[in-house]
């Protein structure tokens, strides 16, 4: 059954650059669009910044270094990764990066250039930067649709506590992480089609005083098990992370694990108790844009002339990818650019994409764009690269 709903929506709003999620791509991205003297606003269905990395206590901030000594993840990732540990770090504290020139320190054997955060620090940091920098920020804020024309969006569609709005822009972000806007706008995307395990990452105080702990481990894209290798599950079902129904079955699911996690730990320590739980869904892959190239996890080491920086592979020392431009937008609506979790990636290589540092990279990458251009497919990158470089992304392996 359907019903016919005549809408008439107000616009209340307009900018250049319309931020829609405010992750760690979304917060990467409306801060380089501000500085580049654009104005900005940054829509958040939640009432904090950081989305999985505050949120959803993600709050491992995975190596902006390749393991092998090399920092290979700069500019806004790497302003980020300070941010966050400004007032102190939560633990994994790499003092060979961070205290120390000397290279010889970044050794393989040495820690790797990540820290542990707090949440809450970092999302009232991150707020206040963003703010400083003329950002409007609109919290409770849930973009539901768009307004389009022939392939340019020409409106984003919201909701929140003052009802049905319209946002007027001359280009868009997406750092929803699932890629919402771009599947409101017709853009191709794909879904990870192997879903995601359950995950139930909370914090507890107890006898061993503050502590997350990671309930629910790490999938392996099916392409890289090593035959015979079981992932434990906590129940034995994967989620989209794109059904609403699902995603409430997965949350109560999370909040059992969690209870039963917690019993357990009473065992050992009867006073444990559990001081936060995330307030978002712990997914950690969804949807993607389907962008003019896709990166592939063996195109390590790789030149890319397109590039707009690089990352690492958090899983193992020594791999580095430089990420193309064309990667975060499709032709198909020229004025829409995806940063976060949602870039074109495979399957295989979003589970390296995916991680913290890589959704900054993406994120600054994509707005430094969209304040130069409301068409993605006319965007003179050699222009788009200098712009990132002479804010300290370096942008190919061979000048590290
Ligand atoms: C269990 C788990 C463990 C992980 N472990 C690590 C780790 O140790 N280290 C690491 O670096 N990474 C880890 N990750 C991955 C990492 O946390 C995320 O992939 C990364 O933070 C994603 O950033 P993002 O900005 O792209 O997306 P998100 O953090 O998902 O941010 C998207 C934001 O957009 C908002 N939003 C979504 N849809 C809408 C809409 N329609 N309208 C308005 N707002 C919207 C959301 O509320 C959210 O704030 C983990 C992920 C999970 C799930």
């Amino acid at each position: 059954m359907m019903i016919n709903e005549n809408l008439t929506t107000p616009v209340t709003a307009s900018c250049d650059v319309l931020v829609c999620g405010g992750g760690f791509a979304g917060i990467a991205a409306a801060l380089s669009a501000a500085r580049q003297g654009k104005s900005v606003i940054l829509l958040e269905k939640s009432f904090m910044l950081g989305g999985l990395g505050t949120a959803g206590l993600v709050t491992i901030y995975l190596p902006l270094c390749d393991g092998c000594g090399r920092q290979v993840s700069f500019g806004i990732a790497e302003e980020l990764l300070r941010l966050s540990i400004s007032l102190g770090a939560e633990d994994r504290y790499p003092d060979n990066w961070l205290d120390s020139d000397d290279p010889s320190r970044r050794t393989a054997q040495d820690k790797r250039f990540q820290v542990q955060y707090n949440a809450q620090l970092f999302a009232i940091l991150a707020e206040q930067l963003l703010v400083q920098n003329g950002v409007r920020i609109l919290y409770g804020t849930y973009a539901v649709g768009v307004s389009k024309g022939e392939d340019r969006i020409e409106a984003v569609i919201v909701e929140n506590k003052s009802g049905r709005q319209a946002i007027k822009l001359h280009s868009v972000v997406d750092a929803t992480g699932d890629c919402d806007i771009a599947h409101f706008a017709g853009a191709p995307t794909e879904n990870f089609k192997q879903g995601n395990v359950l995950a139930a990452w909370y914090y507890s105080v107890g006898q061993n005083g503050y502590k997350l702990n990671q309930v629910g481990a790490a999938d392996i894209p099916e392409d890289q098990k090593t035959p015979g290798r079981q992932v434990q599950m906590l129940v034995p079902r994967r989620f989209t992370g794109l059904d609403g129904e699902e995603i409430s079955e997965m949350t109560q699911l999370s909040h059992a694990a969690t209870l039963n996690h917690l019993l357990k730990k009473r065992e050992m320590d009867e006073n444990a108790l559990p001081v936060t739980m995330a307030t978002t869904p712990q997914i950690r892959m969804s949807r993607r844009i389907v962008g003019e190239a896709t990166l592939h996890d063996t195109q390590l080491h790789t030149f890319f002339e397109d590039s707009i920086g690089m990352v690492s592979d958090w899983r193992s020392r020594g791999p580095v990818y430089e990420v193309p431009f064309s990667t975060l937008y499709s032709a198909k609506v020229k004025n829409l650019i995806t940063a976060g979790r949602c870039t074109s990636v495979t399957d295989s290589m979003w589970d390296i994409m995916r991680v913290i540092p890589c959704c900054a990279v993406t994120g600054e990458a994509a707005v430094t764009a969209a304040a130069m251009t409301d068409d993605f497919t006319k965007l003179n990158v050699a222009e788009l690269q200098s712009v990132l470089q002479a804010n300290g992304v370096i942008l190919h392996e061979r000048d590290l």
